[in-house]
């Protein structure tokens, strides 16, 4: 399960997923009458999870050793129960990336005097890879903001067009939290770009910075470049490019005032930025029992769990102790899943298939933002049109007998889901808590927004959730065991009736906006896979939403919104924090190769 949380231009964006669960919650008592086959076991899972879950896997992080090994383990697993391998060898490849470095050749000189790479200036990471050699100009804080009570505009009056833009870190005043919109490096490096600016030079005051340290590069995953360069650099250079005032008086002065503060750069700065990305491959582990009805081979079930996990965490994992290195095992997340994945395929396989091909996938890459998922959706190996029910299992291990609740997600993604689910469940003594929304934390998610029917099984969060803790002898395997045997029940009277399940839209299709800085949404689910190319593409729009009611339609790239150039997540997200509800403004589309104005109300 991915933690969804995850800090946009300094705003912590949280959903929690159980809000959804506890919204819609309901109680179905179900009884126990027959006792199901026992060809899925207790200690066949325990096995699973036991070798998944091992120190010797670290952590199954896509790209290392551990991970490599558990997809192999899976792939084998798969054979030898007699599934066929579908993609390259039971893999789908596909990189992902894991991390930036500035390139060995980045440059910067100020005023003719070379600057130290790392020591005393530093690219961002989204920055454009290029060279400039321009003037500067000097820009305060790089406002441009009018708000009902107060205004500032640093860049009236003065012209940027083609040049260096200088621009310290922070605000005035960084505790309150009013400048907080505006402050982060991307948003200052948007409104200077708005402005014509040809590159961004960052510098953070003594009051800001004490320690005078360029920015860190850290690679955000879903982070796209801007097509200007944009540095940090120490006060020392920047100074090299005033005519004799320093920084530190030009903040106290802006601190003072609260105002724009003019002051003339006399040098020039030439700077060559190259940035290198690190990435890995990640792979999905696909496989597929053919349908044993003619007629109906050509339709699908999917059977999915993510098989990664956090590896030795540390920051900007997703561990919860970011502080400790340590093998996060990962038992419950989500090796109780893939365990489950691995049982249903040799128990449909020995039962001789069911009428409909049954498609199983161990993705990786759920915990950096649903990359295997994603990946496969936008690369099946089969038509996403012809599966009438993707199923996906996460966190499935420590089911509490006390309660004996099962949480069913999706449910109302398809009409008869849950009324499936119940008869299903005759069998079996547990309860069942349904919620019908389809989207959710974890790889179905992905699935939904490509109008698939899905169903979500998920025993509940627990203490050691993203910890180092989450370890093998903690899950209830008899409790999993059960869990399994539901969702073998509904997989074959989804695989094996006689009319395919209809796809029902069932909630949006993308994270809520948890924050409140996000007034308004246009109701699609952006692409937030790709970090290269130009513009944000809607994987999704949700009907009836701004975005629909406008015109738009899945697979549209947005390119602009109010005439300012869009490129990626986060740029899109800067965007839309400055519109209120109510506004029309004009978005740009690129389908396919046309170009459309579309006039969105918010
Ligand atoms: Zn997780």
């Amino acid at each position: 399960m991915r933690a969804f949380s995850f800090t946009l231009t300094g705003i912590v964006m949280k959903t929690m997923f159980f809000a959804a669960i506890l919204l819609s919650m309901f109680f179905a008592p179900l009884c126990a009458q027959n006792p199901v086959s026992e060809e899925v076991t207790a200690d066949e899972l325990r096995e699973h999870v036991r070798y998944l879950a091992s120190d010797a896997l670290q952590g199954r992080r896509p790209g290392t050793p551990g991970g490599e090994t558990a997809a192999e383990y899976i792939r084998d697993q798969f054979r030898t129960a007699g599934l066929r391998l579908l993609g390259d060898f039971g893999y789908q490849n596909f990189p992902i990336v894991t991390g930036i470095e500035a390139g060995k050749n980045s440059t910067l000189s100020a005023a003719g005097l070379d600057a130290a790479l790392g020591k005393e200036f530093m690219p961002l990471s989204f920055s454009g890879q290029l060279s400039l050699d321009a003037p500067v100009r000097f820009a305060g804080y790089g406002f441009d903001y009018e708000l009902d009570s107060s205004s500032w505009k640093d860049y009236d009056g003065i012209d940027v067009e083609g040049v260096w833009v200088l621009i310290l870190r922070g605000s005035p005043d960084n505790a309150s939290g009013d400048y907080d919109p505006f402050t982060s490096l991307l948003k200052k490096a948007m409104v200077a770009r708005d402005h014509g600016a040809a590159g961004v030079i960052f510098v953070g005051g003594p009051a800001f910075d004490k320690n005078d340290r360029p920015v860190e590069l850290h690679y955000q995953q879903q982070e796209a470049a801007m097509g200007i360069p944009v540095v940090s650099v120490t006060r020392g250079v920047a100074e090299r490019l005033l005519g004799g005032i320093t920084i530190a008086d030009l903040e106290k002065e802006l601190n003072k005032k609260k105002h724009p503060v003019r002051t003339d750069c006399t040098e020039n700065l030439n700077a060559s930025i190259t940035l290198e990305r690190q990435s890995v491959t990640g792979r999905n582990v696909v496989a597929i029992i053919d349908g044993n009805d003619e007629q109906l081979r050509d339709e699908y079930i999917i059977i999915g769990a993510h098989y990664d996990h956090l590896g030795m965490g540390g920051p900007g994992s997703g561990s919860r102790r970011p502080d400790t290195s340590a093998v996060h095992n990962g038992a419950d997340d989500n090796a109780s899943g893939t365990a489950a994945v691995l049982e249903l395929g040799e128990r449909i396989a020995k039962a001789g298939g069911l009428r409909r091909s049954v498609v199983f996938a161990a993705f990786t890459g759920e915990e950096m933002g649903l990359l295997g998922s994603k990946y496969f959706t936008s690369h099946s190996p089969v038509e996403l049109s012809k599966v009438s029910l993707m199923c996906n299992l996460d966190m499935v291990g420590r089911f509490k007998d006390a309660d004996n609740v099962i949480n069913v997600g999706g449910t109302g993604t398809s009409a008869e889901l849950e009324e499936m689910l119940r008869t299903a469940g005759e069998h079996i003594d547990m309860k069942l808590s349904m919620s019908p929304e389809g989207f959710g934390p974890s790889d179905h998610a992905a699935f939904y927004a490509e109008d698939v029917p899905v169903l979500f099984f998920f025993t509940g969060i627990n203490e050691e959730y993203h910890t180092p803790l989450d370890d093998a002898d903690l899950l209830n395997y008899d409790g999993e065991k059960r869990v399994v045997d539901l969702a073998y029940e509904v997989i074959a009277a989804a695989g094996n009736r006689e009319e395919v399940l209809v796809f029902r839209e069932s909630g949006p299709k993308s994270r809520p906006s948890g924050s409140r800085r996000f007034k308004v949404t246009l109701g699609i689910m952006p692409d937030v896979s790709s970090s290269g190319g130009k513009g944000l593409r809607a994987d999704a729009v949700v009907e009836g939403r701004p975005a629909d009611l406008a015109g738009m339609k899945k697979g549209d790239v947005i390119v602009a919104m109010e005439g300012k150039s869009v490129n990626g997540v986060y740029e899109y997200m800067n965007r839309l924090s400055e519109f209120k509800e109510g506004q029309r403004i004009s978005v740009e589309v690129m389908r396919g190769e046309e170009r459309l104005v579309l006039i969105v109300e918010l």
